[in-house]
């Protein structure tokens, strides 16, 4: 049996088209079904559902033999423990450090401010600013970061962006790009020696369809 570990959203609906080239179709979709564990066309091949930030933990200790998860989640996570062969090229988008259009964050650098710095992304937002060699103190959150600024808990966001428009709606805007996000697949590494017969030709077919060879 292989494992693949997946979220719901973007993940889940861009790793698609990537199986189904594997010749694999999920026998639901975890929009629709409550199901955490899903089949698949074939027997051998079976889906879980868990939150983003989760995948590389259930990679990890081997109760998923594979997952997609964002560049983002895996530095967080550390990704200890996983193979990460492949970027998949999707769930595109950027972390960034935005503020309010209002707070004038190039002055504040400039004049060595200690920044309060509101985020889920903790250890990408240390490592940023310890690099601008920037004091902050971070506050860490679970979602909404764009709220933060708009109410005084916070001078900066440190978060993902994509079209931007989550900023606009909030009158915050990007002041600093930190890096490109995508999703990347990654593997358990004893699965990947024990399974590599099951496991070899849906990494070949997920390397070539992100055009990256084998
Ligand atoms: P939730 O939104 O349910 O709280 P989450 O934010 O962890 O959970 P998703 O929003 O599905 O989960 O994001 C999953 C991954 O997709 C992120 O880890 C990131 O890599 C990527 N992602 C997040 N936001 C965007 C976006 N706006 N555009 C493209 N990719 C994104
Ligand atoms: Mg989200």
């Amino acid at each position: 049996m292989i494992t693949l570990a997946l979220s719901k959203g973007r993940i889940f609906e861009e790793t698609m088209p990537l199986l189904e080239k594997a010749g694999i179709v999920p026998s639901e979709d975890p929009e629709k079904s409550r199901k955490l564990i899903i089949g698949t066309n074939q027997p051998d091949v079976r889906i879980i559902i868990v939150r983003a930030t989760d995948v590389p933990t259930y990679v990890q200790h081997g109760a998923a033999d594979l997952g997609v998860a964002g560049k983002d989640v895996l530095i967080e996570h550390s990704g200890a423990g996983l193979y990460q062969p492949l970027d998949l090229n999707i769930a595109r988008c950027r972390l960034c450090v935005a503020a309010a259009e209002s707070f004038d964050y190039a002055s504040a650098i400039k004049q060595g401010a200690r920044l309060r710095i509101a985020t889920k992304y903790v250890n990408s937002a240390r490592e940023h600013f310890a690099k601008r060699g920037v004091h902050v103190d971070l506050i860490k959150l679970y979602g909404s970061m764009e709220l933060a600024p708009l109410v005084g808990l916070a001078d900066a966001i440190v978060d993902l962006v994509s079209t931007g428009s989550t900023l606009r709606a909030n009158k915050l805007v990007e002041v600093e790009e930190i890096c490109d996000i995508s999703s990347r697949l990654v593997v358990n590494q004893a699965a990947l020696k024990m399974k590599y017969e099951q496991l070899s030709p849906i990494l070949a077919v997920f390397a070539e369809a992100v055009g990256a060879g084998t």
